[in-house]
């Protein structure tokens, strides 16, 4: 009975606090600041590699068109034990790429990744490809760590599915199956979205960490790749240093609820975002980009003010921003 109304009384806060756009959760927040509490970080994702086995036709974290990358143990164990300093928590950390089953020494990021966040909910996504070659010992790490396995299962490995969920299940791990059907297209090549409406609308505002940087977005954190291999001027702004000095998990909070310039070229903030079935990527430039044709011609001139009128599209409220686009 207890139990029941502590979980209406938590209904009833949630409702009010989504009809007054998060009141109570600011309020609350601001009391903890106040009171000198540290901050929690809700989500964090990161690279383990940066390059994939999969290659996915517009993959928004530019992973077609990175170069073989895999993060240093030692670096990652720095910027771990930096954001523990940082924060109380963080609730959500996902390990992923690329695919992050191809890095060597895996097994090293998920025990250490527990010890700095005991509670954490932390998740190592991949596409599954080399899930039946990992030996006991990754099993092992996952289940005495409770790490989640999310395997985003793309229509090449659908077949596969039901053998995920067997061995994960036979070595006492989590997993989750994330079926996406469609890519975004991420790259409005216009540089012409609001950026402020942008950032706000965004479905994909999920702080990134690279090498003792935070960045706000995927598209943020690797589009240099994109500028890299053909040439374009997407801006990069800078990233939050964590180790800059007196730095507190409430300033990270503050310096990434600002919008980055990065937005004027992405289309994840826009009323509708262009999207395409998933195919293979043969790394040339459309892929990314958010087409332009007879029908669509007004809406991308002015894509957050212009009806929708877009065919081809989903809307962003049915689209799922931690899968969408990306294992
Ligand atoms: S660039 Fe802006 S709109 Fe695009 S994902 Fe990042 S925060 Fe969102
Ligand atoms: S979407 Fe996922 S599986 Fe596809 S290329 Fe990107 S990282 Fe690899």
């Amino acid at each position: 009975m207890r139990r029941r109304l502590v979980n209406f009384a938590v209904y009833l806060f949630a409702i009010a606090d989504q009809t007054t756009s998060g009141m109570f959760t600011n309020a609350w927040q601001k009391s903890k600041k106040l009171l000198g509490f540290k901050a929690g970080l809700p989500y964090l994702e990161l690279h383990l590699t940066d390059h994939c086995n999969l290659n996915c036709r517009g993959c928004a974290h530019f992973c077609p068109i990175a170069e073989k990358w895999f993060a240093n143990p030692v670096t990652y164990a720095r910027d771990m034990l930096q954001l523990r300093k940082l924060f109380s928590t963080i609730q959500v950390i996902r390990l992923m790429g690329g695919d992050p089953l191809l890095h060597p020494k895996l097994e090293f990021f998920l025990p250490f990744t527990r010890s700095c966040f005991p509670k954490a909910d932390i998740r190592l996504v991949t596409n599954g490809i080399l899930l039946f070659e990992m030996p006991s010992s990754f099993w092992d790490a996952c289940r005495t760590n409770s790490i989640t396995i999310d395997v985003t299962v793309y229509p090449p490995l659908r077949s596969q599915e039901s053998f995920f969920v067997e061995l994960a299940n036979s070595k006492r791990v989590k997993i989750q199956l994330l079926r996406p059907e469609k890519f975004f297209a991420v790259y409005n090549k216009n540089g012409n979205s609001e950026i402020g409406t942008s950032f706000r609308n965004c479905v994909m505002k999920t702080p990134n960490l690279r090498e003792g940087k935070l960045y706000h977005c995927p598209f943020n954190a690797y589009s240099h790749n994109f500028n890299r291999q053909y040439g374009t001027r997407i801006p990069i702004p800078m990233p939050v240093n964590i180790y800059a000095p007196k730095l507190s998990g409430w300033d990270v909070i503050e310096l990434l609820s600002k919008a980055p310039s990065t937005c004027r070229y992405c289309t994840l903030g826009w009323d509708i975002i262009p999207t395409f079935p998933w195919s293979k990527s043969k790394r040339i430039m459309t892929e990314w980009e958010a087409t332009i044709n007879k029908s669509s011609k007004d809406w991308l001139a002015n894509p957050l003010t212009h009806k929708k009128t877009r065919v081809n599209s989903v809307k962003k409220a049915t689209s799922n921003p931690r899968t969408e686009g990306k294992a």
